[in-house]
C-alpha cells in the first residue's frame, strides 16, 4: 500500500494516448492497481469508488471518457457535461495516480466494428429504453480492462443493471479484474447524485428526489408509476427484479435512474 495522507495532494499523470500508457503500464507490473472508469463531471458518488480504490490498492487510476456507442440520443451525448479540468483537480483530492482520457479516435480505432453483447439482461430495463446502450457500455468497459489491467474495479449500484452485466461479462470472458460494488451515494434530500442532475433546471431539481421516495415508499410497480406521473415525471419504466425495485423517468428534458432494494 502507499502511506501518503490526504494532506499532500499531487496532481495525477493524465494520459491522452493510449499508446503512452500501455507503455507505461508494464512499468506497474508487481503493484497492485484499482481502476474507477467514469464518464467525468465527478461527484461524491464517483469520489466514494476512488476512496475503496484509494484504500485498497498500491495505484489508482481513473478513467474519464463519454462514451459515444453507449447513447442511443444524440442530443444526450452532446449535452452531457464535460469538466475535465475540475475533474483532474478531484481526482488529485481523491489521491488518483493516473487519469486516463483517450479520444474516440484512440478508443475505437475499428469504428465500433467489434462489440461485446449480452442478450438477455441487457434487453430488460434501460436495455428495453435504449437500443443498444449496453452493448455501448459492455465493450467500452472490455476495452478499458484491458488497457488497464487492473487487479480491482469499482463501480456503483446507482447503475445497477450495469453492474450486473459488467460482473457477468468479466466472469463470461475470465477477465482477470475483479469487479466490486459500492453503494449509491445521496443527497441530503434522497436523489441520488449523478453527473446528469447538472443538467436540471430549479423546478425539475426541486421535484427530482420525489423520484427516489416514489420507488422506496410504494408497495407496488404500479402504485409508484402513478405517484410519479402525478409529480409530472415521465415514467420510463418501474419494475420489481428479485429483491430491487428499478426506475427510470425523465423530468424536465433529463433522464434519471435508481434503483432502491425491497
Ligand atoms: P458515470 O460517470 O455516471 O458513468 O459513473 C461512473 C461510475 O460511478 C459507475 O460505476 C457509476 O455506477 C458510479 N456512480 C455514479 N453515480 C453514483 C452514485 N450516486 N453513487 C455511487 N456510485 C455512483
Amino acid at each position: 500500500m502507499k502511506n501518503e495522507t490526504s494532506a499532500t495532494t499531487k496532481s495525477p499523470r493524465v494520459f491522452t494516448s493510449l499508446d503512452a500508457w500501455t507503455v507505461f503500464r508494464k512499468s506497474l507490473d508487481s503493484k497492485s492497481v484499482g481502476f474507477v472508469p467514469t464518464m467525468g463531471a465527478l461527484h461524491e458518488g464517483h469520489g466514494s469508488l476512488l476512496e475503496r480504490a484509494r484504500a485498497e490498492n498500491d495505484y489508482v487510476v481513473l478513467s474519464i471518457y463519454v462514451n459515444p456507442t453507449q447513447f442511443n440520443d444524440p442530443k444526450d451525448l452532446e449535452k452531457y457535461p464535460r469538466t475535465l479540468e475540475s475533474d483532474v483537480a478531484i481526482a488529485a483530492k481523491a489521491g488518483v495516480d493516473f487519469v486516463i482520457a483517450p479520444t474516440y479516435a484512440q478508443m475505437y480505432p475499428d469504428q465500433y466494428r467489434y462489440k461485446v453483447t449480452e442478450n438477455d439482461l441487457s434487453t430488460k430495463l434501460c436495455g428495453a429504453h435504449r437500443p443498444g446502450h449496453f452493448d455501448g457500455v459492455l465493450t467500452v468497459v472490455m476495452k478499458l480492462f484491458n488497457l488497464v489491467r487492473a487487479d480491482r474495479a469499482y463501480f456503483g449500484e446507482k447503475d445497477y443493471q450495469q453492474l450486473e452485466l459488467i460482473r457477468g461479462m468479466a466472469a463470461a470472458f475470465f477477465m482477470q479484474t475483479q469487479v466490486l460494488a459500492c453503494p449509491t451515494v445521496r443527497e441530503a434530500d434522497g436523489l441520488a447524485m449523478s453527473s446528469r442532475n447538472l443538467n436540471l433546471d430549479s423546478a425539475s431539481r426541486t421535484q427530482a428526489p420525489a423520484f427516489a421516495a416514489a420507488l422506496k415508499s410504494q408497495s407496488t410497480v404500479e402504485a409508484a408509476r402513478e405517484t410519479l406521473s402525478k409529480n409530472g415525471f415521465d415514467v420510463d419504466y418501474v419494475e420489481d427484479i428479485g429483491n430491487r425495485r428499478y426506475g427510470a423517468v425523465r423530468i424536465g428534458g433529463v433522464r434519471l435512474i435508481d434503483n432502491v432494494e425491497l
